[in-house]
């Protein structure tokens, strides 16, 4: 475990880390049927706040809706326990991750009578989103976001993440940091745990929500970008409208605004951070620490 986590939240209560353990029996541990979170809360001048802590709870019971989860908590309550987890911890600033399971039991597929768990982590995470060099290369994955049909995409679930894991573990052996996915019709949809953007001129392009992970951090990036004068719009995109944009970034809660310099073996632009993403990698470090 994370060496700044000394606690836990743990169906309802808070507790020892290392006391809180959770079932070999554990039905999503098994079949990948859970739903979570990633949330980050900033110092502000010595208190925790966490980032449009509204939506991301939102997020997770929209997510546990979808998977047919009963996730019967009080709303008010589970958002709260973030902050107590926060404070249990001591900590001012950290990456937060509620996950809901389901256990204990195994007989077939049926969950029915199952228990609903809830647990919430938290562990120290103080680094900024100022745009570091070097930029991210992208191979574009073969690996595709499955059809909505199959397993939607706009619910964070864990079983989701294996084929963002296939996709990142090719892009990690050809050489490249992360992969481009494509959707199931072949258009662009998101990084493998990242939203995708590109830039042309003055007009911001992103896929629409059907395809990947209705980013929190997109969302915000999308508000920003509107405020400061950009054409802001969800586009069908192909690979060709990566390779051939001024510029490509991604975004996520971790990591904030992400300049892509590469996608394949293609240069994006002049092959550093461009202007546009840089303003709102600033925007959104505004943002976060106001
Ligand atoms: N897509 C996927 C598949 C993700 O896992 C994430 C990270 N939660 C994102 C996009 C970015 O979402 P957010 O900005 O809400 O962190």
């Amino acid at each position: 475990r994370e060496p700044s986590t000394t606690h836990v939240y743990f169906d309802g209560q808070i507790t020892e880390a290392d006391k809180a353990r959770p079932s070999l029996w554990s039905y999503s541990l098994h079949y990948g049927y859970g739903v979570f979170e990633g949330l980050r809360a900033y110092d502000h001048g010595g208190t925790a706040r966490i980032f449009r802590l509204d939506e991301h709870v939102e997020r997770l019971y929209a997510s546990a809706r979808t998977l047919g989860i009963p996730l019967e908590h009080d709303r008010a309550a589970l958002a709260e326990a973030h902050h107590e987890v926060l404070r249990a911890n001591g900590l001012t600033a950290g990456y937060i991750r509620p996950i809901v399971f389901v256990g204990d039991g195994l007989s077939g597929l049926t969950t029915r009578d199952l228990d609903v768990h809830v647990a919430i982590l938290a562990w120290s995470w103080e680094a900024g989103h100022a745009v570091p060099p070097p930029g991210v290369r992208l191979c574009v994955s073969a690996r595709r976001r499955p059809p909505a049909d199959s397993f939607p995409p706009h619910a964070k679930a864990t079983g989701n993440y294996v084929v963002s894991k296939l996709a990142h573990n090719e892009a990690v052996a050809r050489g490249y940091d992360d992969a481009v996915m494509l959707d199931a019709d072949g258009h662009v949809a998101e990084a493998t745990a990242l939203n995708i953007f590109a830039v042309r001129g003055d007009r911001l392009l992103t896929p629409a929500p059907h395809a990947c992970l209705p980013g929190i951090t997109r969302a915000a990036v999308m508000e920003l970008a509107a405020g400061a004068g950009l054409d802001v719009r969800e586009a069908v995109m192909d690979v060709p409208a990566l390779t051939g944009a001024d510029e490509v970034f991604l975004t996520s809660t971790a990591a904030g605004v992400r300049p892509v310099w590469q996608v394949e073996e293609r240069p994006i632009g002049s092959g550093t951070t461009g202007p546009v993403t840089r303003r709102l990698a600033e925007l959104y470090d505004d943002l976060v620490s106001r």
